[in-house]
């Protein structure tokens, strides 16, 4: 019988590499946690509705890339293909921001979305976000993106770049959408498929385009940033403004303009120009959306946020660092009865009292169990076989240096605080 693969598009992501997802989290977690985000987790299938409405039907997204199904009760359920929608009903529907307040939330987890896959793009993927929900202060998007720069920057990633741009007001788009429309439809031949099709569907979209014969036409194009209204053009300068004041470095890109539908004012992007992520070089996008939670039923709320791509991030990441490595304390080893299941008992016991303890399971011979206390890291092998087991002690053997001293086990729990000086100072 032919064996079971994972589908196209999904990946295991192996103890191997676990270590840099978890670091990506922990130091996401403290920043975030040092501005005062709370973490939310939402369901990962929503009411296709959701999507249509909150995302928009003239999307990629929507349009091509979602996991629909029906379930047995013939309700139509979607995969989430990202993390903003859901979180906005979630804050609609519970109430968050009644009192008028800000909520800072943040989430990851995983995504799906139909795509071709290759590097950096996959069927499930994983995204980390926030959302700043109940302001509509230039402040709130400039505090997000120094957040996204602070993660980006601790994690050690270099060489990235801000590109910033302002979709102003739905009233701004309409006009700005009305002129792109007349200036490309005179080409409408020579753009790719997709963007012919976008003509008249979503055609902000085509300036996002990779083809190259689209790309050069759509250079040529008016730039939204002529159609911005009064409060748009302020409310952009501020950002920019703050930006500066942070000492954050941006490249204004007037053709940036994202994928989703929510958008309005401030609209950025951080890119890699790490050339193994080719055209999925954009580590973070997001921007400020104040339609989406009056879209979805709620009242009118203005809101900003950004999601983080979590494979492409980590593949920048494992080309700067090394991965990080499980930090153990001890190899225990041991043969014969009552010095395997003495040694167990010791496991426990190390481990209740803070060390982090690989006990081997093998009960194969001493020289095989060494061997392999060699590979694993650890800092000190503990040796149990029949004689300590009788006399109820323990051999430790330091592994940089072989040195080898025996020890009461009674001892050895009782010195917890020395045996940690100990092995801190040998790391
Ligand atoms: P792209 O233009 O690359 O398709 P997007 O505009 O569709 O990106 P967003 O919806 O803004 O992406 O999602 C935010 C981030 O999530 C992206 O910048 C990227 O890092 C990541 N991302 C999006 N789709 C995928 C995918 N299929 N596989 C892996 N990461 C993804
Ligand atoms: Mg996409």
């Amino acid at each position: 019988m032919g064996t079971i693969q994972a589908l196209r598009g999904t990946r295991d992501i192996l103890p191997s590499e676990v270590g840099y997802w978890q670091r990506v989290e922990s130091v996401a977690r403290e920043i975030l946690g040092k501005a005062a985000y709370q973490e939310i987790r939402t369901p990962i299938f929503e009411q296709t509705d959701l999507y249509e409405r909150g995302i928009g039907e003239a999307t990629d997204v929507v349009g091509k890339e979602m996991y629909t199904f029906k379930d047995r009760g013939d309700r139509s359920i979607t995969l989430r293909p990202e993390g903003t929608a859901g979180v906005a009903r979630s804050v609609i529907e519970q109430n968050l921001i009644a009192a008028g307040g800000v909520q800072r939330l943040w989430y990851t987890g995983p995504m799906f979305r139909y795509e071709r896959p290759g590097a950096g793009r996959q069927r499930q993927f994983h995204q980390l976000g926030v959302e700043v929900i109940g302001s509509g202060a230039a402040r709130a998007d400039a505090e997000v993106i120094a957040i996204a720069t602070d993660i980006l920057q601790t994690l050690g990633l270099r060489n990235l770049q801000l590109n910033i741009n302002s979709l102003g007001k739905q009233q701004d788009r309409q006009l700005y959408r009305q002129a792109l429309v007349d200036y490309l439809t005179p080409y409408k031949d020579e753009l790719d498929k997709d963007s012919q099709d976008r003509l008249t569907r979503n055609p902000m979209r085509i300036l996002d385009s990779k083809d190259k014969r689209t790309q050069e036409i759509a250079g040529d194009a008016p730039s939204i940033l002529d159609y911005l209204g009064d409060d748009s053009k302020r409310h952009f300068e501020q950002v920019k403004q703050l930006l500066s004041d942070l000492g954050i470095g941006y490249k204004i890109n007037p053709r940036l303009v994202r994928g989703l539908d929510y958008y309005t004012h401030t609209a950025f992007e951080i890119i890699s120009d790490a050339d193994n992520l080719g055209s999925q070089g954009t580590v973070c996008g997001g921007g400020r959306y104040d339609g989406l939670v009056a879209e979805l039923g709620g009242s009118d709320t203005p809101a900003v946020g950004w999601a983080i791509g979590l494979e492409r991030l980590i593949i920048l990441l494992q080309q700067t660092a090394n991965a990080p490595t499980s930090e153990l304390d001890f190899y225990l080893v041991s043969r014969g009865d009552r010095a395997e299941s003495l040694a167990l008992v010791l496991a426990q016991k190390l481990r209740g009292a803070g060390f982090s303890v690989e006990l081997d399971l093998s009960g194969s011979a001493f020289k095989k169990q060494f061997s392999r206390a060699d590979k694993s890291g650890a800092i000190a092998c503990l040796i149990l076989g029949d004689e300590e087991a009788a006399s109820q002690t323990v051999k430790l053997k330091w592994m940089a240096t072989k040195e080898q001293e025996a020890l009461a086990i009674a001892d050895l729990l009782d010195k917890t605080v020395e045996m940690r000086q100990q092995i801190d100072s040998r790391r």
